[in-house]
């Protein structure tokens, strides 16, 4: 009984539920490598919400960055629609009168020159 028990791999992957903890009961070395590998699983259990987590982090900053990225493109477009109408306003004079801009004007809206 010196050597080592190597059946726990085959056991855990071949054996019965019944036949495995039957041979952990009657052997320590599988006893042993049983509990390592329990807690590994656990080590598993422990990290893998952490990974989920992360995970969700990093969608949560691609979320934001879309939503920047649009608002900042909507502000962008929202500017040049409102200069667009600026030039077209200054173009066809429909807006801007010369009084608008602060020359004098007479009763027709025309600018009034001294001689
Ligand atoms: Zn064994």
């Amino acid at each position: 009984m010196t050597k080592k028990c190597d059946k726990y791999e085959a056991l855990f992957t071949f054996a019965t539920d019944e036949e495995f903890r039957k041979h952990l009961l009657e052997c320590e070395d599988c006893r042993r490598e049983h509990e390592k590998m329990n807690r590994v699983s656990e080590l598993i259990a422990e990290v893998k919400p952490q990974f989920a987590k992360r995970k969700d982090k990093y969608r949560n900053i691609k979320i934001a960055c879309i939503l920047c990225m649009v608002l900042f493109a909507g502000a962008t477009f929202q500017t040049a629609d409102n200069n667009y109408r600026i030039v077209e306003q200054i173009m066809y004079g429909e807006q801007l009168t010369p009084e608008d801009l602060g020359f004098p004007t007479d009763s027709y809206g025309l600018i009034m020159v001294d001689e």
